[in-house]
């Protein structure tokens, strides 16, 4: 049977990077050598270093005073990395979700955390409008997709200081101007690769103006420094993000990804607000294009298992909501095609029609 993955992350990848993957594993750039047995110093290799680089910037546009780095230890270690860099006495965050909150926690090893606003009151199915940023504080931190709750920032936004991203879940699927940010970073591994591998995107002259001493695996002078080579580089996770990013390419970029995954959000939330079985949890003003979650209806709350084990039966993987929200999430990055958005709306339909 066909199967379309809606997994939330490691998740789908485009069939052209996963192809040319399982090539360089048999043999790298016709080296005779595979990409898993390659030295990290070999040109061949420097070579796929820059171009990926290369791809960020203008994939994103980035202006040339911001560097590109890629780094072991997910989105997860650049929540201690950036208060670390950047954090001399306070900085402000904003709480959509529970990777907000994860990030917080770390932040408070480094000095004073000023949570400007949250939306735990409701389950994080909001995004809060109402708030000031401190002029005082180092940068203000918000999480642009709330993988989870499937809320959004759309839009980038004013501050008085450097504004950092957690963009682990909705880069390269909308253009961002780059410009309005002061540090962007996240996993690889929703919509830009595989698991192994984080990119930070770094406005270079914010770097070098905190009191601490840092241990050199946390100073991003240094992996700026290195090319990202300062130690072993996740080469294969890099490889494949090369691939992926090449993928997009060819399909016209950021912007027109950005299209399509405009549509298949809009199809999807349509049949959501259509079906009389489900409603969507995310305040409608802030729904993710690229998480869409779901419940089902309160006349039909006893149908959860059966929707999960219908859809299963027709090919769909990975709709399950995460335990904190239930119901069901479909993830649809960049790389899940139209056809999986219009096979899962074509199940919700189906199972309606069984039960009424
Ligand atoms: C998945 C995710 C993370 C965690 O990423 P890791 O690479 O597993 O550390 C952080 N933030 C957001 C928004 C995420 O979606």
């Amino acid at each position: 049977m066909k199967k379309y993955n809606f997994n939330a992350g490691p998740c789908v990848l485009p069939k052209a990077a996963t192809e040319s993957a399982i090539e360089a594993i048999r043999d790298f750039d016709n080296s005779g050598i595979g990409i898993l047995e390659i030295s990290h110093r070999s040109p061949g290799w420097e070579r796929i270093m820059k171009e990926t680089a290369a791809l960020w910037h203008e994939l994103l546009h980035i202006p040339e005073n911001y560097k590109v780095l890629f780094l072991g230890g997910g989105a997860s270690a650049e929540f201690f990395m950036v208060p670390a860099n950047l954090m001399n006495k306070k900085a402000a965050y904003l709480q959509t979700g529970v990777w907000a909150k994860k990030a917080i926690k770390e932040a408070k090893f480094y000095g004073e955390v000023e949570v400007v606003a949250s939306s735990e009151d409701k389950n994080y199915s909001y995004v809060p409008q109402d708030y000031a940023i401190p002029a005082d504080a180092d940068y203000f931190h918000i999480t642009t997709n709330n993988t989870i709750y499937g809320t959004e920032i759309h839009k980038d936004i004013d501050s008085p200081v450097p504004v950092v991203a957690d963009m682990s879940s909705d880069i390269m699927s909308r253009p961002v101007d780059v410009s309005k940010y002061g540090l962007i970073y996240g996993g690889a591994q929703k919509n830009v690769g595989p698991a192994g591998v984080a990119f930070v995107i770094i406005r270079e002259d914010l770097l070098g103006k905190v009191d601490r001493k840092l241990q050199s695996m946390v100073d991003y002078r240094l992996h700026i420094e290195n090319g990202s080579m300062f130690n072993t580089p996740p080469v294969f996770s890099i490889f494949v993000m090369h691939e992926t990013l090449k993928w997009l390419k060819s399909l016209g970029g950021v912007e027109a990804i950005h299209q399509i995954n405009k549509e298949k959000a809009a199809a999807l939330y349509a049949e959501i607000d259509r079906n009389k079985l489900f409603v969507g949890t995310a305040a409608k003003e802030d729904r993710s294009i690229m998480n869409v979650c779901f419940v089902m209806s309160e006349a039909y709350k006893d149908k959860e298992a059966d929707f999960l084990e219908y859809a299963k039966g027709r090919g769909m993987v990975g709709i399950k909501g995460h335990r904190s929200v239930g119901g069901f999430r479909a993830s649809i990055y960049n790389a899940c095609p139209r056809e999986a958005v219009d096979a899962l709306i074509a199940c919700m339909k189906d199972f309606e029609k069984l039960n009424s």
